[in-house]
């Protein structure tokens, strides 16, 4: 009889589902999942600003084996793919295998047991858990960031996040909004209809294309899912064009201009709105509303820098006060931070958090030397600049799934990736992405010190999914051996 691997998620969003589905199917059921929030979901049970949707068409934004035809349309808001998501879960019997309003604060590997000790902040207290392997699936984009701008905690009105949205806050005065990526790009406009002005302070300008989101209409929603190939292959295009090498940025530019003069007309508001970067470095932008939203007379693009925050708004360095009842942090996420919610020990006392000081790294994203059994889904340098992260999560998923199989069929307690093979994963990473779109600025996918990339997977998906479909059994040291 082969042995049952205990097997710990951390996390119940589209890559902790993705992880649980593959091993329920695969035969590895003594699984659990620990969920810090009070639903299954991540991040879209966390942002509901108002207009919150997925930017990646939903018939490729889901999951390759629940195929959804009742998608409202093309690139569905958050409370359908949050929906979706507890489906999706409740049909594949996840839901009952997750612990809800449980943190992982620690995770602590044994080498005399060969099992990973986990500590949890749960409803009733702290707790303890022993799992065979633990699988961190926690996100890139789960912990919101609040910049340290001086007077931030000084501000009289509301102030909250666009990740932690306010719903019972009054947002018909004057709002402001600090930072303008894609969560902003998506709730001005609606800020633009219920406020009496909104102040939306830009300190670097987006390239935003087009969104091509239309209705599904009843007859048609039997042909969403014959959507997803299509819209993979020109994700596929997309994704590999965020390279200095190819010229799809080129054209992406070309659009995103004409996009730029058409929708607003004043030059000057063009002006600001203008980015002074290469495109494709920071994150490209898929919009309607935007430029609409901000052409309009009582919405304002700030450019000038942020000096402080004082209780009645915010002030610019050219001196400016702007005043403001209510105050929204558009300012994304600590992404840079992986796994930073977790002190996570491993083989000899080493902290992960030290050893990736720099920036994360790991081999396929997923495996970290000196951290037996541990796998890490959407690791580092699996994240897109386009595209569908599902089917990066899936592959991960997969290729998880092949190293338990491995360590089912040979009866092992541990499984380690070597730090050669981790080397040369990441050399030929950072390799092809010396070349990226996003070699070339300051943005969420580089560490701030160092400046490696590391949120990010150069190219399209496929060369990813091809390199994770067979396991390599002679990249990892099973049982403390090599192969
Ligand atoms: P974000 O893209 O990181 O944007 C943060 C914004 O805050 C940027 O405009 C940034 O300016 C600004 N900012 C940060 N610190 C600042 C400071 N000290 N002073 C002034 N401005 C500051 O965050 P996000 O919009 O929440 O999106 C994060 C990621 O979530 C996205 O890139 C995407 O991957 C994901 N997301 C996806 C969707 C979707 O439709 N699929 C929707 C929302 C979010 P700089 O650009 O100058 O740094």
């Amino acid at each position: 009889m082969s042995r049952a691997y205990r097997v710990g998620i951390i996390g119940s969003g589209f890559g902790g589902l993705a992880v649980a589905a593959e091993l329920l199917r695969h035969g590895h059921t003594d699984l659990r999942l620990w969920e810090r929030g009070d639903a299954v979901g991540g991040v879209w049970r966390d942002n509901t600003y108002p207009g919150a949707a997925c930017d990646v068409p939903s018939p490729l934004y889901s999951f390759s084996f629940a195929k959804e035809t009742g998608w409202s349309k093309r690139y569905a808001g958050q409370p359908e793919i949050l929906a979706y998501l507890q489906r999706v879960a409740d049909d594949l019997g996840i839901t009952e295998r997750v612990r809800l309003r449980t943190s992982v604060v620690a995770a602590t590997w044994d080498e005399e047991t060969r099992t990973w000790r986990v500590d949890l902040e749960g409803p009733d207290g702290p707790g303890t858990d022993e799992v065979d392997v633990l699988v961190s699936a926690v996100g890139q984009l789960s912990e919101p960031t609040v910049p340290a701008i001086p007077g931030a905690e000084s501000f009289a009105g509301t102030a909250f996040h666009s990740a932690r949205w306010d719903h019972d806050a009054d947002l018909s005065g004057r709002v402001a909004v600090v930072g303008c990526g894609a969560s902003a790009i998506q709730f001005v406009p609606h800020l633009a209809d219920s406020a009496r002005r909104v102040t939306v302070f830009q300190r670097s300008a987006n390239y935003i294309l087009p969104k091509p989101d239309g209705t599904f209409r009843d007859w048609y929603r039997r042909f969403i899912p014959a959507e997803r190939p299509a819209f993979y292959e020109v994700a596929e295009q997309f994704s590999k064009g965020l390279d200095d090498r190819s010229p799809v940025n080129k054209i992406n530019k070309v659009v995103a201009e004409a996009h730029l003069r058409l929708r607003v007309r004043d030059p000057e508001l063009r002006a600001r709105l203008t980015p002074d970067y290469p495109i494709g470095c920071k994150r490209i932008l898929f919009s309607n509303t935007f430029y609409p939203a901000v052409a309009r007379p009582h919405v304002d693009v700030v450019t000038d820098a942020i000096a402080a925050v004082e209780p009645t708004g915010v002030r610019t360095a050219d001196g400016r006060l702007h005043e403001a009842d209510t105050l929204v942090w558009g300012t994304g996420f600590a992404a840079q931070d992986f796994l930073s919610t977790v002190t996570v020990t491993g083989a000899g006392g080493r902290v992960l958090a030290e050893q990736w000081a720099d920036g994360a790294r790991a081999y396929q994203g997923i495996h970290v030397p000196g951290f037996p059994n541990l796998f890490v889904c959407y690791g580092p340098n699996t994240n897109l600049g386009g595209s569908s992260i599902i089917v990066m999560l899936e592959a991960q998923a997969h290729a998880m799934r092949l190293a338990l199989d491995e360590m089912r069929r040979r009866g092992a307690e541990r499984v380690e990736v070597t730090p050669a093979a981790e080397q040369a994963w990441d050399d030929e990473v950072q390799g092809e992405l010396a070349h990226s779109a996003w070699a070339h600025c300051d943005s969420w996918y580089r560490h701030p010190v160092s400046g490696r990339i590391t949120s990010n997977w150069p190219g399209g998906t496929k060369p990813f999914v091809a390199r994770t479909r067979e396991l390599d059994t002679a990249a990892f040291a099973w049982d403390g051996a090599p192969a």
